[in-house]
């Protein structure tokens, strides 16, 4: 069920949603994306500093974004990594909208204050995204060098490097005074030429249509994306009415993390004896923490006799 976007009354609901859209005259199809608790959430599981969490909320948000976008039966990861201070950030959403996040990091290596951009955090590296839908069936989807200051930058160069529909984007997060995180993102992409939904309009019309939906992206403020008082639907107003915008019902995404005992017991079982010695404290516990959500997986020697984790010495 479609209806055309129309100001609703109140507040928008403190929800992490995704809202499809589409511009009816222009061949353009749209995700939003609005995350509030789940980012609370995620970072409430680690004790990043400052400058990580911005930038995981804003991975984060980007991942939904794009995984929005796509039809996948699995998992889609967004991963990017460099030399800077920030080696790694991981985010990644199921199917079924379940989504988790981490970043690696030197902390000695991290600037003070809080106004490094997320390319200064990382430095030169690349963003890689990937689909994994059933085991042993990892498919690579692309990986490009990050260009640009601004994650959304990074994700407008992966864009125009692939072969992918034009497609133009907006991705922010902040913590507000109340001391909850907010993020939103709004992207934009021309539908293919051979997608049902596409009108049968003279191509010097779609361009300009196409010309004129990225400006009015352009002119978003930030603050519209992540303001909790402006409806997803009222920004999608405000923004597309000229371009009669239809808009698709919301899709909830949760945080949720797909780690377990065995899946652990799994990893520890591919260890060397001296991998393993390394996590084995002085009672000879072995112990290991999800990178995602931070649980902790202890087996004492008897259990790890039991699982058959203890390697050959
Ligand atoms: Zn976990």
């Amino acid at each position: 069920m479609i209806g055309a976007a129309a100001p609703v009354e109140g507040a928008a609901p403190e929800t992490d949603i995704v809202q499809a859209f589409q511009l009816e005259r222009d061949a353009v199809r749209g995700r939003m994306v609005r995350l509030g608790p789940l980012l609370d959430d995620v970072l409430a599981r680690h004790a990043y500093p400052p400058v990580i969490e911005q930038l995981l909320a804003e991975v984060l948000t980007a991942t939904v974004l794009l995984a929005s976008l796509l039809k996948y039966d699995g998992v889609f990861t967004l991963q990017v990594k460099g030399d800077g201070p920030v080696s790694v950030v991981v985010a990644d959403v199921t199917t079924d909208g379940v989504v988790r996040g981490y970043a690696g990091f030197d902390r000695d290596r991290l600037p003070t204050g809080a106004n490094a951009t997320p390319r200064e955090l990382i430095g030169q590296g690349y963003l890689a995204f990937t689909v994994d839908q059933g085991e042993d069936t990892e498919r690579y989807q692309g990986i490009v060098e990050l260009e640009g200051a601004e994650v959304a930058d990074w994700m407008l160069h992966y864009f125009a490097q692939s072969e992918q529909l034009g497609t133009h984007l907006k991705v922010a997060a902040r913590r507000a005074r109340d001391g909850a995180w907010r993020g939103g993102g709004l992207l934009l992409q021309r539908l293919p030429e051979d997608d049902p939904l596409r009108k049968q309009s003279a191509a010097v019309e779609l361009e300009d249509a196409w010309v004129r939906a990225k400006l009015l992206l352009d002119t978003t403020a930030e603050v519209e994306l992540i303001d909790r008082s402006l409806a997803p639907n009222d920004l999608l107003f405000r923004l597309f009415h000229e371009e009669a915008v239809r808009v698709w019902p919301p899709t909830l995404v949760t945080r949720g993390c797909r780690c377990s005992s065995d899946r652990v017991v799994r990893v520890l079982k591919t260890l060397s004896p001296d991998e393993l010695g390394e996590l084995r404290d002085e009672t000879g516990a072995v112990t290991a923490t999800c990178e995602f959500c931070s649980t902790v997986y202890r087996f004492d020697e008897e259990e790890q006799q039991r699982l058959k984790v203890t390697a050959e010495d």
